[in-house]
């Protein structure tokens, strides 16, 4: 990792492109993800994508794009050759840093797996991989649609098709005890390289798996058990060396997603595609922009007035303190208070801060950071409530 992302100065610039479509809808999931049982129009959507990428740039010449992140939905349902445009594009429209992240999410089926051979000749250089769990009864459970062999092949492709590769688990599955799961995790550490995102299940509003639990079908670990779950993931993670760096990511030092980072250290970033955001600063503004959820929508959109749009709003300094302190105190290592004072006009509440200090919950590191303690990790949302009010 470039030493300017090691310390934290300047998070650089990103692109993060949004692919709607999925096979089926997991029941956890939230995310802005559609079925489609009619073949997608990918050249279509693929020159929106382009498009929107051309109507972003215009906004925010001259920047350096430190990385790209192909998210969704299921990017790996595009064929490599829309991906290759779309890089193409932004390299074209702002330019490529040397060395630039780029990230695509992929999910094992066989199918997409036997693709990564042409995502890395388009240029991606780094997959996240929805694995999820391993073994087939808990993937049937999360309604995915591959199976654990499928899976274990397609880490092994991976592997050797890129030098950086990550994957996702979710644990705390419904049934699952915490001996499963260690056990799991230590298969889990075997496949990865130097990167894994480690999702505690949460039950999201308006998703099937809330249903299940209204309607008493889906029992998943209270609070206590969670922590166990928690506690027993750092434990393995460190042990490994691969400690959290993010309150779900975990990686070898050096290996850690920059273009997450971005996001964390409140960066730019610009957003294309159906359901994207972007965080843009210019002229002393920052931008929260917001383009159409609906594919359908956001296309006719884009082909008629060159962007899906629909928020572009200044965040006023206080939006940008409690999202600045909402997305730093996930890392690990924490926020630097004078920024947070920059931003929002004031400081941190020095008796607040203490008494968080005095529970346990945040320190200050020997660099005069502000961080969350172990300890107050688990109560994350509760900690940052706390310091923003
Ligand atoms: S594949 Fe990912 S984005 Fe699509 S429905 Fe499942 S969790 Fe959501």
């Amino acid at each position: 990792m470039a030493d300017d992302l090691q310390n934290g100065a300047d998070p650089g610039f990103g692109v993060y492109v949004h692919w709607p479509f999925c096979l089926s809808k997991c029941p956890y999931c939230d995310f802005n993800s559609h079925v489609r049982h009619e073949p997608v129009d990918e050249a279509r959507f693929g020159s929106a994508l382009i498009r929107e990428i051309a109507h972003r740039a215009e906004t925010t010449r001259g920047r350096r794009v430190a990385s790209i992140f192909f998210g969704g939905g299921t990017p790996s349902l595009m064929s490599a050759s829309t991906v290759a445009r779309v890089i193409e594009a932004i390299d074209r429209h702002w330019t490529l840093a040397p060395g630039a992240e780029i990230t695509l999410e992929a999910n094992p089926t066989s199918v997409e797996a036997t693709k990564f051979a042409g995502f890395r000749a388009a240029g991606v250089n780094r997959v996240s991989i929805g694995v999820q769990a391993l073994n087939d009864a808990d993937l049937k459970a999360l309604g995915r649609t591959h199976s654990s062999v499928e899976a274990l092949a397609a880490l092994e492709i991976a592997r050797k098709t890129f030098e950086r590769f990550s994957f996702d688990l979710i644990y705390a599955r419904a049934g699952q005890s915490v001996a499963q799961w260690r056990s799991e995790l230590a298969s889990a550490l075997a496949l990865a390289r130097d990167h894994l995102s480690l999702y505690q299940l949460t039950i999201e509003p308006g998703t099937m798996f809330e249903r299940m639990r209204d309607a008493g079908k889906l029992v998943v670990p209270g609070p206590d058990l969670g922590r166990d779950f928690w506690d027993a993931t750092q434990e393995i993670m460190n042990g490994a060396g691969l400690p959290a760096y993010e309150i779900s990511n975990h990686a070898r030092p050096g290996a850690e997603s920059r273009h997450n980072l971005i996001y964390w250290r409140t960066g730019d970033y610009a957003g294309v595609g159906p359901g994207a955001h972007g965080r843009i600063t210019g002229q002393n503004k920052r931008r929260a922009q917001a383009t159409e959820r609906d594919p359908q929508k956001w296309l006719s959109a884009v082909e008629s007035a060159g962007h899906g749009l629909i928020e572009d709003d200044v965040l006023s300094r206080e939006e940008q303190g409690d999202e600045f302190l909402l997305m730093g105190l996930r890392l690990a290592e924490g926020i630097e208070p004078g920024r947070f004072e920059a931003m929002s006009g004031r400081g941190l509440d020095p008796r607040r801060v203490q008494s968080l200090i005095a529970d346990g919950m945040v320190e200050y590191t020997s660099g005069g950071r502000l961080r969350v303690s172990a300890e107050g990790f688990p109560l994350l949302d509760a900690v940052v409530a706390d310091l923003a009010a």
